[in-house]
């Protein structure tokens, strides 16, 4: 083995801001996808430098209004993440631009975490190098599988060669901090198919992988061929079989499982999305972009061209955050102890809640009882953490959680 047996691993301490970059361009759109993109297949590619250059100016116009919010305006952030899209298809000199009209307008730190995710291949030697050099730390890479039938099968661009090299790429890069993503549970996989992946994956020195089950997003292509009979659903049990043994695959490798998807070697949680999960504060821009000022969540229009054309304020959904919902949604994803404290802390913040605070804690520490005597998880030290089942049925597991401390009654 490569890599010494992990079991924990230390969650990210910071508790400064993100700021998120939506580029909105694929080569071709993937059918599983639900983030927002435009195909450059559907729409031709031939004066894509021109669409470039309109991206940049809406995204800096943005940049321009929000930055004028007292509640941005005042935070320091210490991560910057440009994803997507396929960000990877933005020349670096591009990268050197935004980053510097974020830098102007923001307080960032200058030892901030800064990703680019993108496609293998855009990732040459030469485009790390560029990335490297305007100040990129960190790289994440789609490369879901091999198998060049389930890529197919889902319309995702790939270029055999590009997924060939993709791993040396990265491997011998000057960036820090790289990983990959990978997709299990396509129609008609097994697991030794799953396994190939992962064990080319970790032949090479990676920092963080992600690696998702591959789900049926409503609005997504994907789902309406399930419905129509031209391709057929996931493979739940083997999602199900693959979900329970990879943390302890993955520790064999020297990977920490720290979030329902993501696995890190020690020092390289992603500090960006970790923001999310312990519901920090995030500027989100571009189209499709979603942001949080600690109070109000906003959504960006998901559509280009209604988006650059009044990128000054475009946003078409602006609500104050649900401090049940939206706190339990991104807190009780995370794999490590989840703190306790940070619920109260939350809860104390919104003016709301002071009356009923004690009570709402008392609601909570029933619920997380509950959820401990069915075997979901271990309630110790003012944490809770999720045991391998509670995690396998997350999402009614949450649910069940946000009934209680909303109401009383449900805890039975
Ligand atoms: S390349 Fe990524 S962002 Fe683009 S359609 Fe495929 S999964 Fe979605």
């Amino acid at each position: 083995m490569r890599f010494p047996k992990v079991q924990q691993i230390q969650p990210v301490s910071s508790t400064k801001s993100g700021i998120y970059i939506h580029f909105p361009y694929c080569l071709q759109k993937c059918h599983y996808c639900d983030f927002y993109s435009v195909g450059l297949d559907e729409i031709g590619g031939s004066d894509f430098d021109s669409r470039l250059l309109e991206f940049e100016a809406s995204l800096l116009a943005e940049l321009n209004h929000r930055s004028r919010d007292g509640a941005f305006l005042e935070q320091r952030y210490d991560s910057i993440y440009f994803g997507g899209g396929t960000s990877s298809l933005m020349p670096a000199e591009m990268v050197r631009r935004i980053l510097s009209g974020l830098h102007a307008s923001l307080n960032i730190d200058p030892d901030a975490e800064i990703t680019l995710e993108g496609n293998p291949e855009n990732f040459s030697a030469d485009y790390l190098l560029s990335l490297h050099q305007v100040g990129i730390n960190r790289i994440n890479s789609g490369l879901q599988t091999y198998n060049s039938r389930f890529l197919k099968d889902m319309n995702r661009y790939h270029n055999t060669d590009s997924y060939a090299r993709l791993l040396q790429s990265l491997a011998e890069c000057p960036i820090p901090s790289v990983g990959v993503d990978l997709i299990y549970g396509f129609h008609g996989q097994s697991f030794e198919d799953f396994s190939a992946d992962l064990n080319r994956v970790l032949a090479y020195p990676l920092q963080h992988l992600s690696i998702y089950s591959l789900t049926v997003e409503p609005e997504t292509r994907y789902a309406r061929n399930i419905r129509r009979g031209s391709q057929q659903a996931p493979e739940e049990p083997l999602q199900e079989h693959i979900f329970r043994r990879l943390p302890d695959i993955l520790a064999q490798q020297g990977f920490a499982h720290y979030e329902i998807s993501n696995y890190s070697q020690e020092g390289h949680v992603c500090r960006h999305n970790w923001k999310y999960w312990d519901y920090r504060p995030y500027l989100g821009l571009g189209p499709g972009a979603h942001g949080f000022n600690g109070a109000f969540r906003y959504a960006n229009p998901r559509n280009l061209v209604t988006w650059s054309q009044n990128p000054q304020g475009t946003a078409v959904e602006s609500e104050r955050h649900d401090p049940i919902i939206d706190l339990f949604l991104n807190l009780f994803r995370i794999t490590l102890p989840i703190s306790l404290e940070r619920i109260r802390e939350v809860w104390a913040g919104e003016e709301a809640l002071c009356d009923a605070l004690d009570e709402m804690q008392q609601r909570l520490m029933d619920g997380l009882d509950l959820l401990e005597a069915k075997g979901m998880g271990t309630l110790q030290y003012g944490s809770f953490q999720w045991s391998p089942e509670g995690l396998l049925f997350l999402d009614s597991n949450i649910e069940k959680l946000v009934q209680i401390v909303s109401d009383p009654q449900m805890v039975r």
